[in-house]
């Protein structure tokens, strides 16, 4: 679901990934605004948690899980910034572009770069809501990405543990 204006591609590089990687149906869904209450003035960032909140008490039809992508730069209170966020188990997880759409050195990847981030983030906070832990392996997609750096790192699969973990939850 897109929150706010996101590139059509960017939602469907997405929502084939998912597809592909985990096999699951996806739908695009209209876009919301984010909440405004989760704006923080101080740190002119988006609170994720609240967003979260805001969105796990809204009746999604028959979605499982929902995803919403933003452009927004995102925080949780003990980290400066994060690429996404979600609840162990839950039902609505983020992610974020604002901060993909950069590199470690400060120069702009080319858009495909920016989308395969995005589909990983995407991807591991599915992963979460789908009661995955984070994972030590550096190339599983539940691997813990501080940077992009390591969201490069990742690949789009994960590992062999997490893999069987996913099969079981999903059946
Ligand atoms: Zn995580
Ligand atoms: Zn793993």
């Amino acid at each position: 679901m897109p929150l706010g204006n996101i590139s059509e591609i960017a939602l469907q590089v997405i929502a084939d990934h998912i597809a592909g990687c985990f096999k699951l149906t996806t739908q695009i869904l209209p876009s919301m605004e984010p909440p405004g209450v989760a704006f923080d003035e101080r740190r002119l960032q988006y609170n994720a948690g609240i967003i979260i909140e805001a969105f796990e008490s809204i009746h999604f039809g028959n979605h499982d899980k929902v995803i919403g992508i933003l452009n927004k730069d995102l925080f949780i209170p003990i980290f400066t910034h994060v690429f996404g966020e979600a609840r162990q188990g839950g039902k609505c997880g983020l992610v974020s572009l604002f901060r993909l759409m950069k590199n470690p050195d400060g120069s702009a990847p080319p858009e495909s770069l920016i989308h395969e981030r995005a589909a990983k983030v995407a991807l591991h906070e599915l992963g979460h809501l789908l009661d995955l832990l984070h994972c030590e392996h550096k190339k599983c997609l539940m691997h813990f990405s501080g940077g992009t750096d390591e969201v490069d790192e990742m690949s789009l699969d994960l590992c062999e543990y997490c893999s069987i973990y996913l099969q079981d939850k999903l059946r």
